[in-house]
């Protein structure tokens, strides 16, 4: 494989869909400098508008990241001490973060072993043993690496037990169960545009898609200090969580171009699963449900990992690793309820996980490149 084509393999590639776009950021940000309104200008209810079309929610509320949108989801429900909230362990931290900064109690989950989403059982398990001095409130379910939580089986218990649900969709925009998209999947969706995210501004930004349209009029005023009609009213204690004119006007451009994206991971994916099938675990997409490959995760055989991250590197190979520890096994998590005294399947994954260069702007060839480059390590 020739040098100038590994020189420019990157694990996500932000410049190569930069210049895709050529200079339409530069004129939308122009815009935006002509006009002046930088907080909550046209271009916040323009996204908010498209959001609302492409995922088919009843409302939508940007605000400033992934990490605010769980948070006013939690603030909407207010959410407080002697509260359970079950998480899976096996995410981003800010997951869990949310709920043990609201003086709630995360209570760990185990996550599936082949879709590395939370488990069924072990949810279960969690809300039957769960301390009675805590009354459980609420799930939140995340669709990890870009794939969407198993949301019509976590919903059922919900309903059992009397409990919301958030989906946590910071990875999975785009994705789908039957053709319905994430953000109308759960009862409330919480997602990012971080820049490495699927769809990602040039900096922090999120959004929140619910059904409850009274839930969405709250949330609307908790984003903007918990204002009422009138700028200077305020009826609820809320947070300054605004989405930047700015970062929407970018968002409104890389919106246009995400349908091709989406499709291109899809594509990058399916041709790594067929060639790493027989090698690695791949990621597994149950049939009535469409990915979103945030992120292109494998499962390495037995001990192998840090063999193939070196060799992978040594070869011009990116990777990460997300995550090397569940949140149950971290210093600031580790005193937090569990459903079981070991989350097995969450700590197996930390010990095999992988992620590949994944994002739309890799050649063919490139792709090819990491196959063989992984076989050959293996
Ligand atoms: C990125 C991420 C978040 C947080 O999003 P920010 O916009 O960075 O605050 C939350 N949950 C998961 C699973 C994530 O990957």
């Amino acid at each position: 494989m020739l040098k100038e084509k590994l020189e420019k393999l990157e694990f996500i590639d932000l410049q190569a869909q930069r210049r895709l776009i050529g200079d339409k950021i530069p004129q939308a940000i122009e815009k935006v400098l002509h006009h002046g309104s930088y907080i909550l200008g046209p271009e916040v209810l323009a996204l908010e508008q498209e959001l609302l079309a492409y995922t088919q929610a009843e409302d939508v509320i940007t605000c400033a990241n992934g990490t605010d949108a769980l948070k006013l989801l939690l603030l909407a429900r207010q959410v407080g001490p002697g509260d359970a909230v079950f998480v899976p362990t096996f995410t981003f931290a800010s997951t869990a973060e949310v709920v043990a900064e609201s003086k709630a109690t995360p209570i760990f989950v185990d996550v599936c072993p082949h879709t590395f989403n939370l488990d069924i059982n072990s949810l279960q398990q969690a809300l039957e043993t769960l301390d009675k001095k805590l009354t459980p409130k609420g799930i939140i379910a995340v669709d990890l690496f870009g794939l969407p939580a198993d949301y019509p089986s976590i919903q059922a218990i919900a309903d059992q037990h009397d409990l919301w649900v958030i989906g946590d969709a910071a990875q999975s925009f785009g994705g789908s169960i039957n053709n319905q998209k994430v953000g109308s999947l759960a009862a409330t969706t919480a997602t990012s545009f971080f820049p490495s995210k699927p769809l990602a501004c040039y900096g922090d930004g999120g959004a929140i898609f619910t059904k409850d349209k009274s839930l969405a009029t709250l949330i609307r005023s908790l984003r903007n200090h918990g204002c009422g009609e009138h700028r200077y009213d305020h009826i609820h204690i809320g947070l300054n969580s605004r989405l930047d004119t700015v970062q929407a006007a970018i968002l409104l451009e890389k919106f246009k171009i995400f349908p091709n994206e989406l499709k291109r991971r899809n594509e990058i994916a399916h041709y790594y699963n067929n060639a790493l099938k027989e090698v690695v675990q791949i990621p597994i997409t149950p049939k009535n449900m469409g990915h979103a490959y945030g992120l292109y995760t494998i499962g390495c055989p037995g001990g192998k990992r840090d063999e193939l991250i070196q060799a992978l590197q040594a070869n011009g190979v990116p990777t990460n690793v997300y995550y090397r520890k569940p949140l149950h096994l971290q210093p600031a998590y580790s005193q937090f309820p569990r459903a079981s005294s070991k989350l097995k399947n969450a700590e197996l994954a930390c010990s095999k996980v992988l992620s590949l260069p994944m994002h739309p702007y890799l050649s063919d060839a490139q792709v090819e490149y990491v196959c063989e480059q992984v076989k050959k390590a293996l």
